[in-house]
């Protein structure tokens, strides 16, 4: 082994000493229930290795019965003043919370880095992009005015939004910023409590983030962070007193999810896995589709939901392929704080074997592997879990096409016309996103009428899937952490009488 490179083992020993609740050198990872981090009682530990060099990083805690139970009971406790605070202090504690991300873009960005393995400029992306749910947020005021209607004489209905109690929150591994940022403001500035469960792979920058959300003047018990694996997943899922539960993941994890918690009664939002296609026409902007193709397919090291993982040439497009090869070859692979490196390693050995495994079940079933990302050696970091740019030209039955790859793999195929192109992706089973690369009005509008994906993208890579009925942030995520209450009431304008002698609009006088 290799031991972390010196800039690395810099930022891990000063984030080590600067934070409460985590370590980047070897330490544990802290529960944070009802305002204190604390290690866990357990003995089970998840080790954490930096994904470049497999130096440990952390040891993550499959956090116990009994302090999940005290997690759900600060949660519950604090709900009953938390939702009673006025909505200008909830919206004071969202905007410190802004100022304090972008103070420590850089500290939270190093934490993703060291446990994830992006590279630093991806990373901040990371937090970026959780940054700006934080700003909506900060709208609070506007996002929760009611509604008032005179239904009838002297009778008004009015319509409130008012908080769900204590939610929950479960995330996946790659964007270890943005997605707990998903909920943690929404969910507190509509006035809820939350208990938030990080990916056991990399809990660092949640636990920072909690620790801004403390300095940033939050009541103790709002926010809950809880840590583990399938048993954490499931005592959320199933306990009385969780009336919501946010999951993002893998679609495996979130069926299960999604059934169970539905099951015991919660309210559900889902965003699972992906399989994005685009598909390039004769027509397109070369040099914008390649580029968008390559940037979408390989950054983090794939392993976004908005990847583009299929990529369908139509006709003559498929000139474009040489390009889109060389292109890929370029790309450079190294530890996300390298100088120029363009992507990282991905997350674990497992999941380097699984990808791999998937590269070589495409040439098993007759693929043809047109770039091959196994093996490569990246200086200085002979233990990393890297991969290179992959290309395999496939076809829909093979099973690098059918599961979701989550590595730097694109694959290609080739279609006559539009109307074959728009079959395959109308065939695939994930249905999610899909985007087309063209020059040409009618075409771009042909693709988005008939296209059955719920996201489309005209000359830009897209987003990704969601289970369930409600959208994470924007006007959805409002809507997901509220419940609407009404109130009719009755004022009779004839009871309007003072008792005595009425209204005197005369100048009050001492009698
Ligand atoms: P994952 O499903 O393995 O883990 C997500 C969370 O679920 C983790 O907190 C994990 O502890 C928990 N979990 C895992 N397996 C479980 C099980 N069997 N039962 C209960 N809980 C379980 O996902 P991941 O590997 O961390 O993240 C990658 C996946 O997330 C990809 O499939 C990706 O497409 C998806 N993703 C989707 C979006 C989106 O918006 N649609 C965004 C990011 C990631």
């Amino acid at each position: 082994m290799t031991g972390l490179n010196a800039y690395s083992l810099e930022r891990a020993e000063q984030l080590s000493s600067q934070w409460k609740g985590t370590s980047f050198l070897g330490g544990n990872a802290k529960n944070f229930i009802d305002g204190a981090f604390k290690d866990s009682s357990t003995d089970k530990w998840i080790e954490l290795y930096d994904p470049s060099t497999q130096t440990l990083l952390s040891k993550v805690p499959e956090t116990t019965t009994e302090e999940f139970e005290s997690a759900v009971e600060a949660a519950s406790k604090a709900f009953q003043s938390w939702k009673n605070s006025s909505v200008l202090k909830r919206q004071r504690f969202a905007l410190e919370l802004q100022a304090l991300i972008r103070e420590n873009m850089d500290n939270l960005a190093a934490a993703i880095v060291l446990e994830q393995g992006k590279t630093f400029a991806d990373a901040k992306g990371d937090v970026l992009r959780g940054l700006q749910v934080v700003e909506t947020a900060c709208a609070i005021p506007t996002a929760l005015m009611g509604e008032k209607l005179e239904v009838s004489k002297d009778m008004d209905t009015e319509t409130r939004k008012v908080p769900l109690g204590v939610c929950a929150s479960i995330s996946p591994f790659n964007f270890p910023a943005m997605i707990p940022l998903w909920t943690i403001p929404l969910a507190i500035v509509t006035g809820n409590t939350l208990i938030l469960k990080p990916s056991e792979r990399d809990p660092g920058a949640a636990l920072m983030i909690a620790e801004l959300c403390q300095r940033a003047g939050l009541p103790d018990g709002v926010l809950n962070v809880v840590h583990g694996t399938v048993p954490t997943v499931n005592a959320i899922c199933t306990h009385p007193k969780i009336k919501a539960v946010s999951f993002v993941g893998s679609n495996r994890a979130g069926q299960h999810i999604y059934d169970l918690a539905t099951k015991n009664g919660k309210r559900v939002q889902a965003n699972l896995g992906a399989k994005n296609h685009a598909v390039v026409m004769p027509d397109a902007n070369k040099d914008q589709a390649l580029n968008a193709l390559i940037g979408a397919a390989c950054g983090a090291a794939g392993q976004r939901c908005m990847a583009i993982s299929v990529v369908v040439l139509v006709g003559t497009a498929q000139k474009f392929l040489p390009d889109l090869i060389e292109r890929a070859s370029k790309l450079k692979v190294s530890q996300g704080f390298e100088e120029g490196a363009e992507f990282g390693p991905v997350t674990t050995p497992a999941a380097k074997a699984r990808i791999e495994g998937l590269i070589a079940s495409a040439e098993k079933e007759g693929g043809k592997i047109l770039l091959d990302g196994r093996g490569i050696q990246v200086p200085g970091y002979p233990d990393g879990n890297f991969i290179g740019a992959t290309i395999i030209e496939a076809s829909t039955e093979m099973t690098c096409y059918k599961e979701e790859i989550f590595g730097p793999v694109l694959i290609v195929m080739n279609a006559n016309t539009l109307d074959e192109a728009i079959s395959t992706v109308n065939s695939n089973p994930y249905g999610n996103g899909a985007a087309i690369f063209t020059q040409s009005g009618p075409i771009a509008r042909k693709f988005e009428t008939q296209i059955e994906a719920g996201q489309i993208g005209i000359n830009v890579p897209i987003p990704a899937s969601f289970l369930g009925d409600i959208n994470f942030y924007g006007k959805g995520g409002i809507s997901f952490y509220t419940q609407i209450k009404t109130t009719t009431s009755l004022w009779r304008s004839a009871d309007a009488n003072v008792d005595g002698e009425g209204v005197s609009v005369n100048m009050p006088t001492m009698k």
